[in-house]
């Protein structure tokens, strides 16, 4: 473990380096000549992760899906590893890589166990995410440091009971109060929510402008006034918490609103853009780790007397998850370096989570197929795979909402004139 750890740092230093210079020309070239490779600082990184996820998410993530249990001792691990804190500058305590980085490392986590993958993802890009871009200095020391190295988590706030897609019709309340903001309402579906130790919170501040309403909030947790629902029965990610956060006269001080009053939304949108790269990395992981059940019983089950992936029935799965799972990579992976090198990519971000999403549910399935009966139960992971894809076309965007997004970018970019 302390020789990974020191490999982790290693590859943070040496890839913060490339990112201003030979990472980015890489991304360029990348990208004009079709040619895939990573460089090699995002190699090393990637076998860093492939190498903690075998040796330390793998073998638990069966028995924590079976029990409900957090992974407590393999956040800590993550945090160590600078894998909650990716794309946070050196200055401000993260490990200083790119976003391609958090995709890479939120694959092979996610490949190891999707639970992880999640937890991952949301202290990375949910709750990082926005402090990164929009928090104060005072609110960066209070808000961000603590929860760089895995002794705490954030979570995200913006899905009630009453809207998740139409997130812009937000009920829950904040009023301002002398110094404080006084929130009331309910936000549903909160991943980390009984572990997180804060809150990214979305409420509206001023009703009459609609979207335009909506704050950001900064919420420690405990906060009087703040309590937590029942915790999910969930159909996969069963070892993370999902819950209800409820405020009732919850005070916050005034200085805890993130960024400018009535920009809440843009902040969401902005933060789940990038979030869903992340969603697509993690369904990429589940899909590989279905792949990679699927392909080596194939070569072990014998049927009518040989091995079952002789049969070009099977072949054809095994061929098509590949070429489903490899589109959906490169697909990842250009919404990444778009991301890193400042481009728009808010379609590519969509079209990524789409595309993976749907991958990991249909690999998953198949691959369930390949197994036959030992699919279908719980002696080997496949079943697991096929319940965890399922969230990844239904959080951070559902895929319904993923073509909305997709079709009303090339509606702008195809505006007849
Ligand atoms: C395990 C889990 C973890 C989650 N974690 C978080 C979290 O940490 N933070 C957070 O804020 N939220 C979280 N969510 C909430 C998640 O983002 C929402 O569930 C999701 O956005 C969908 O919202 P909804 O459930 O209200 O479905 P609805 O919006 O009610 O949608 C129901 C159906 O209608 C479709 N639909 C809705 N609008 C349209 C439209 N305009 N056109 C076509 N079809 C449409 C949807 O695609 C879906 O098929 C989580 C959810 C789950 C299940």
């Amino acid at each position: 473990m302390a020789a990974l750890r020191s490999l982790g740092r290693l590859v943070a230093k040496k890839s913060l380096k490339h990112s201003s210079s030979v990472g980015r020309n890489q991304h360029v070239r990348y990208l004009s000549n079709g040619l895939p490779g990573l460089s090699e600082t995002h190699q090393m990184l990637r076998q860093t992760c492939r190498d903690f996820a075998d040796k330390e998410l793998k073998p638990i993530a069966g028995q924590i899906d079976k029990d409900c249990t957090y992974p407590k001792k393999q956040v800590k691990m993550l945090g160590e590893l600078g894998l909650l804190c990716v794309d946070i500058a050196e200055e401000d305590g993260g490990t200083g890589l790119d976003y391609l980085a958090y995709a890479i490392a939120m694959e092979e986590i996610s490949r190891g166990c999707a639970t992880a993958g999640v937890i991952t993802s949301v202290n990375n890009s949910l709750y990082l995410g926005p402090i990164k871009a929009y928090a104060t200095p005072a609110q960066k020391e209070k808000f961000m440091k603590p929860f760089l190295n895995g002794d705490r988590v954030g979570c995200f706030a913006l899905s009630e009971p009453g809207n998740g897609s139409d997130a812009g019709a937000a009920s829950t309340m904040a009023k301002l109060d002398g110094d404080e903001w006084v929130l009331n309402g309910t936000k549903s579906w909160i991943t980390n929510g009984y572990e997180s130790e804060a809150s990214v919170v979305f409420a509206t501040t001023d009703k009459s402008k609609k979207h335009k309403g909506i704050s950001a909030f900064l919420v420690p947790k405990p906060t009087a006034g703040l309590s937590l629902g029942k915790k999910e029965d969930k159909l996969g990610i069963k070892a993370s918490s999902t819950c209800n956060l409820i405020f009732e006269d919850c005070r916050i001080p005034k200085e805890n609103l993130l960024g400018e009053p009535g920009f809440g939304f843009k902040i969401a949108m902005q933060t789940l853009d990038a979030g869903r790269i992340g969603i697509a990395a993690q369904a990429l992981g589940i899909a590989q780790a279905a792949f990679e059940c699927a392909i080596d019983y194939a070569q072990k089950r014998k049927a009518f007397g040989e091995p079952i992936s002789k049969m070009q029935m099977i072949q054809t799965k095994l061929a098509d998850m590949e070429v489903q799972i490899e589109s959906s990579r490169l697909l990842t992976w250009k919404a990444a370096m778009l991301k890193d090198t400042k481009k728009p990519y808010t379609k590519e971000a969509a079209m990524a989570k789409l595309a993976a999403s749907e991958a990991a549910t249909n690999v998953a399935h198949q691959a369930i197929q390949v197994l036959g009966g030992m699919g279908y139960v719980r002696d080997m992971p496949a079943e697991r795979h096929y319940r965890d894809a399922r969230i990844t076309e239904i959080y951070e965007g559902t895929s319904e909402i993923q073509r909305l997004v997709i079709a009303g970018q090339l509606l702008k970019e195809y505006h007849a004139s």
